[in-house]
């Protein structure tokens, strides 16, 4: 076989398949491996006019022939053992200098440890925006060394989806910080998602919106300041009709969802960093919460169920959601701005901004204003850089009005309740936590600093 591929690409799956075309389609030749030949052999069936740059092999060994050295090669394969046993396998048939690309959705620690481990160039890369943005132009987001990035940032770079021209994939830092911000990219969709159900569910429980009356409110915010593809994609959703029974698809739907991983890491992460980000943990919860339908039932039964109607008007909706959002952004650059310091990496945080701008799933027009507040005020948090600052004194009023009304009238919105909490908490200089030092030094003598700066003081209990 000859040795004319420009990157090889383990893993012909949903992700990987549509990577392997985009790659091809961009005039750069590919050779392509996958664990089941028989995926391999379907996919250089129906690649079209894009075969002549497609080389697909049926053995490791074919792979790694079919490569210019020195060779690069992307893994597309789920996150955690299969990577570590895929470089295991592969690292044996390469040479040193020959560079392996992990584009799942891996943990940053493992990808640390993988870099740490020092068996050869790695770079670890998150691809957002599932397999349309894989297909057609994903947000890249990598973490490795300069000199391994630029063996391939003319590929990743042609791949990847533009805005305003420039492509959306980006050097972010070394070792694991692009699977970590795309871990922090996966925790705010998260709260934005769940944003926008608490705001479907006042509708469709408290006002008796019909799916299609849904549809058009979130058509008509997509073209405000809401506009982005969650509040898009939320539109389409209620419109659609389960072709079966005729009946609105979210009929049909389960109201439990799933989560492969990274929402639940980043929430953790956050833990151990001592960073808040509490909407983003609210909305991790109430996936898990989802998920106890037979416990929600049970409690329905003993305590009758909770939405009461409820009037909120929709522009009242409208800001809450905005407001919403600012904060579950801001809490997010917040994390990664913490994590640059823990980690000593210098991940530019307007850079974060433009590369979301298109290609992943949490793209919106707000995001241009984001990364120029992050630039304008360089470790600010978000919400008190002026444009945010100003959105959330316009907005915060309809925040806190939705997050009343809904408790009062038993709609549970906890993400868009922790992100009022954290608003709240951020804008009061005098906290509480006075009394839960003087608590913690009565039960167990922890001492507390006073207010004239003298640190291991104690109460009158101390003996
Ligand atoms: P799929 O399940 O569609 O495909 C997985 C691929 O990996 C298959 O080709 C499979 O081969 C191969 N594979 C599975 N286990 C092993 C193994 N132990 N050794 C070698 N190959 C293996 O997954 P996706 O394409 O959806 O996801 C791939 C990665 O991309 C994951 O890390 C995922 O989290 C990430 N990702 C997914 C997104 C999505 O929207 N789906 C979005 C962004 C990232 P075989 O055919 O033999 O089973």
């Amino acid at each position: 076989m000859a040795d004319t591929s420009r990157i090889g690409l383990i893993g012909l799956g949903t992700m990987g398949a549509a990577l392997a075309a985009n790659i091809a389609e961009k005039g750069f030749d590919i050779a392509v491996f996958n664990r089941t030949t028989q995926k391999t052999r379907d996919f250089a069936k129906a690649a079209g006019d894009l075969a002549p740059r497609i080389t697909p092999c049926e053995t490791l060994e074919e792979l790694v022939a079919a490569l210019a050295p020195p060779r690069a090669i992307i893994l597309m394969v789920p996150a955690g053992d299969p990577v570590d046993d895929q470089i295991a396998a592969l690292r044996p048939l390469l040479d040193e200098d020959d560079l392996i690309i992990d584009c799942g959705n891996a943990n940053f620690h493992d990808t640390n440890r993988r870099m740490a481990a020092g068996d050869g160039p790695f770079l670890g890369v998150g691809v957002s925006g599932g397999e349309a943005g894989a297909r057609h132009g994903p947000s890249i987001m990598a973490g490795g060394a300069p000199a391994h990035w630029d063996r391939v940032a003319d590929i990743m770079e042609a791949i990847a989806a533009k805005h305003e021209g420039a492509p959306c994939a980006a050097l972010l830092g070394p070792e694991g910080a692009g699977h970590f911000v795309k871990m922090v990219h996966n925790g705010i969709e998260y709260a934005d998602m769940q944003m926008i159900a608490e705001i479907y569910g006042l509708l469709r429980d408290g006002m008796r919106l019909d799916t299609g009356a849904v549809a058009d409110l979130f058509e008509a915010w997509d073209r405000g300041p809401l506009d982005s593809y969650l509040i898009e994609i939320t539109a389409k959703v209620a419109r659609a009709t389960d072709p079966a029974t005729d009946k609105p698809l979210l009929e049909v739907i389960v109201d439990a969802a799933g989560q492969k991983g990274t929402g639940r890491w980043t929430a953790i992460e956050s833990q151990h960093l001592l960073t808040p980000i509490p909407a983003i943990e609210a909305a991790v919860v109430a996936r898990n919460v989802s998920g106890r339908r037979a416990e929600r039932a049970a409690g329905e039964a003993l305590f009758g169920p909770a939405p009461q109607p409820v009037e909120i008007d929709h522009a009242t909706l409208e800001g809450a959601l905005i407001a919403g959002k600012v904060l579950a952004y801001a809490q997010g650059f917040v994390m990664i701005a913490a994590t640059c310091e823990a980690h000593g990496w210098d991940v530019d945080l307007p850079t974060v901004a433009r590369i979301w701008r298109e290609g992943c799933i949490i793209r919106s027009a707000m995001l241009d204003d984001m990364a120029q507040a992050l630039g304008d005020a360089p470790g600010e948090n978000l919400m008190r850089t002026p444009h945010f600052a100003d959105l959330l004194k316009r907005h915060h009023g309809a925040l806190r009005q939705v997050v009343a009304q809904a408790a009062l009238h038993g709609h549970p919105v906890p993400a868009l309740a922790s992100g009022l909490a954290y608003f709240d908490a951020m804008r009061t200089a005098r906290g509480t936590a006075n009394m839960i030092q003087g608590q913690r030094d009565f039960f167990g003598l922890h001492g507390f600093e006073h207010v004239n700066g003298k640190t291991g003081q104690h109460g009158p209990w101390a003996g």
